[in-house]
């Protein structure tokens, strides 16, 4: 387990042992890494907003972080010093960071770092809380851990398991424990020496059949690869062995000896009979193998990332992983992405291959966050890969609440955390939906918030904070990805807004948009469409908007913004369309003038 915590961790991009990173001067974002070992705590995601530049004071820092993952790192922060803020001149000795001040400063104001090393650091890990980390615990999900690794059994046995679907809304952990049971069921081959392979593919990320395919025939050539450069060296040792094995040791006792040989025996022991228990009658037929090897090896050619036709990518994944006898585990996650994508091709050739692999078998895991995804699915593809159905229901707040308490035993100091802290974010994500990676989220961005404001400890207030600063987070996504026309809508909405007007109505919302979209040359929809418009920010939860009735007048819908408005206009203006618009307010003017 311990292999396969520090290969996640390696794996992951954003992990510590990544490169420290050189912060240059006049730099105003740094991030320096936090240890577990107590010795140099400087865990911050320190944020400066004096950023201008005096280049000629200036004054090397060395941060001297001894890192979690026992990277030792050396990170040479040149800090500018402009005249009135340099610092006072003592030498700084924080349990091996040493800051070297300049010993001609005499004022007393702050460097970059002072602030954030004054206040206690409450990450003790941080990394697990990110999404990208992989538990290796994983509370109220033993039974459909247990199912998976069931079904998959067969593998190690060298039967092919069925296949199996997963199921359930973003945030229950499918990811986490399929990954976790791969991760054993690849360790317990390698144990027992069976071949039994897994990969993963996110169909989110590659979400065509061509890429599919040749992600997976990549991934065979280079294990094949790998084997046959393992088994040429066999063959060679082998090979020299039979030079070595000379007529005058005959008396000695003969040697069972199973394919492979031992390597380290080769150079100091002589055999007398090294082919016993081996395919090769004399040393021309090793030759004749090892040279077949190195022509496999050859024209095992990788898949481009385009250009090929479909039937070569698919017919090149086929003879990879049928080069040797082996049964593998294709996951694909987020399947509903390239079902609705591509369709599902993909899944019809790849649930077919099993009556026509010679050597090798192929088992599919798919996994879903769309419940209803099979029901575009050919009934054939879908009976296949629906042999065996695990679903994952949505956690409730007691078991986010056990979630979160494992994740924060490692990654915060001890007493880090007022006692409300985890069953309020457990609260809050079980509202949504019982998302697992919100609690997580929140949870680290309570801890982030309440660093950043220097607190001993994160009280109910950072959770709260972190509520909100992750609700505007995906409010922002939302109204920085709407099409040009909704931006447009709900800038109106916003100018009536900040203009005092209440009970804004679809009329008054569609008079503004016209003069907008004159203003900056887009087309103008008919108020039927700016309707249906404000009727989809409205489920997006940008505007809430109710219909009225106006008794003969008809019905109308009146809206109000449900989003903080500020924010949301900074936003649609930095689209460069809406921020062609030099002052709206003559157009909201006009509105009252009509
Ligand atoms: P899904 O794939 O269902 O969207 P993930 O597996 O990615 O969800 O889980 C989201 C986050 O929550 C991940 O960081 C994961 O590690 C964590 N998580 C989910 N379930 C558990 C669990 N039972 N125990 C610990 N962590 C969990
Ligand atoms: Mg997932």
């Amino acid at each position: 387990m311990d292999n396969d915590r520090d290969h996640d961790q390696s794996a992951d991009p954003g992990t510590k042992a990544s490169p420290p990173e050189t912060v240059p001067s006049g730099s105003n974002r740094s991030e320096a890494n936090s240890s577990s070992t107590g010795s140099a705590r400087t865990t911050a995601d320190a944020e400066t907003t004096d950023a201008e530049t005096t280049a000629d004071a200036e004054t090397t820092t060395d941060v001297d972080a001894d890192l979690d993952t026992g990277v030792d790192a050396d990170v040479d922060v040149a800090v500018d010093h402009s005249p009135s803020r340099d610092r006072s001149s003592t030498d700084v000795d924080l349990d091996g960071v040493v800051f070297q001040g300049d010993a001609d400063d005499e004022d007393e104001s702050q460097g970059l770092f002072d602030d954030l090393l004054s206040g206690e650091p409450i990450f003790e890990n941080k990394e697990v809380l990110r999404p990208s980390y992989t538990p290796h615990e994983l509370p109220h999900r033993t039974d459909q851990i247990n199912r998976m690794a069931t079904i998959l059994v067969s593998a190690l046995r060298g039967d092919t398991p069925s296949n199996i679907l997963i199921y359930g809304k973003t945030g229950t952990g499918k990811t986490a424990s399929a990954k976790f049971v791969s991760n054993e069921l690849e360790s317990t081959s390698k144990k027992y020496d069976v071949p039994c392979e897994v990969e993963y593919i996110n169909c989110e990320v590659t979400d065509t059949q061509y890429r599919v395919l040749a992600q997976l025939a990549n991934k065979f050539i280079q294990q094949n690869q790998e084997v046959i450069a393992d088994r040429i060296d066999e063959l060679e040792t082998l090979r020299s062995r039979v030079e070595d094995a000379s007529p005058e040791v005959e008396n000695a006792p003969p040697e069972v000896e199973n394919a492979p040989p031992e390597v380290e025996n080769a150079s100091h022991e002589v055999d007398d009979a090294p082919l016993t228990n081996t395919p090769f009658d004399d040393p021309d037929a090793i030759d004749a193998r090892i040279e077949e090897l190195r022509d496999d090896a050859e024209t095992m050619e990788e898949v481009p990332m385009t250009g090929w036709p479909t039937d070569r990518v698919y017919s090149t994944f086929f003879d990879a992983v049928d080069y040797h006898e082996r049964v593998a585990v294709i996951m694909l996650d987020e399947i509903d992405k390239l079902v609705e994508k591509s369709g599902d091709d993909t899944l019809y050739n790849l649930s077919r291959m099993n009556s026509e692999l010679d050597n090798s078998r192929i088992s599919i895991m798919g996994i879903s966050n769309d419940l209803k995804f099979t029901d575009f699915l050919d009934p054939r593809v879908k009976s296949s890969l629906g042999e065996e159905e695990i679903v994952f229901p949505p956690y409730d707040a007691n078991q986010l609440r056990d979630i979160l308490q494992h994740r924060a035993d490692v990654a915060f100091k001890p007493d880090a955390l007022t006692e409300d802290v985890i069953p309020l974010c457990a609260a809050f994500a079980a509202q949504e939906h019982g998302d697992a990676r919100r609690a997580l989220d929140l949870l680290r961005t309570a801890g982030e918030l309440a660093e950043r404001s220097q607190a001993e400890v994160i009280g109910e207030e950072h959770v709260r904070q972190a509520q909100d600063k992750i609700e505007l987070d995906r409010v922002v996504e939302v109204v920085r990805t709407l099409p040009t026309q909704s931006k447009i809508v709900l800038f109106s909405i916003i100018l009536l807004e900040q203009n005092g007007v209440h009970n804004i109505n679809t009329g008054e919302v569609f008079n503004i948009y016209k003069r907008l979209c004159e203003e900056i040359d887009a087309d103008v929809l008919t108020q039927r469409r700016v309707t249906d418009l404000i009727s989809e920010l409205d489920m997006l939860g940008i505007v809430n908007a109710v219909v009225v009735s106006k008794g003969r007048y008809g019905r109308t819908k009146e809206m109000s913004l449900s989003v903080p408005i500020d924010e949301t206009e900074a936003v649609l203006l930095s689209d460069s369309r809406l921020g062609d618009i030099e002052n709206a307010q003559p157009f909201v003017q006009a509105r009252f003038d009509n």
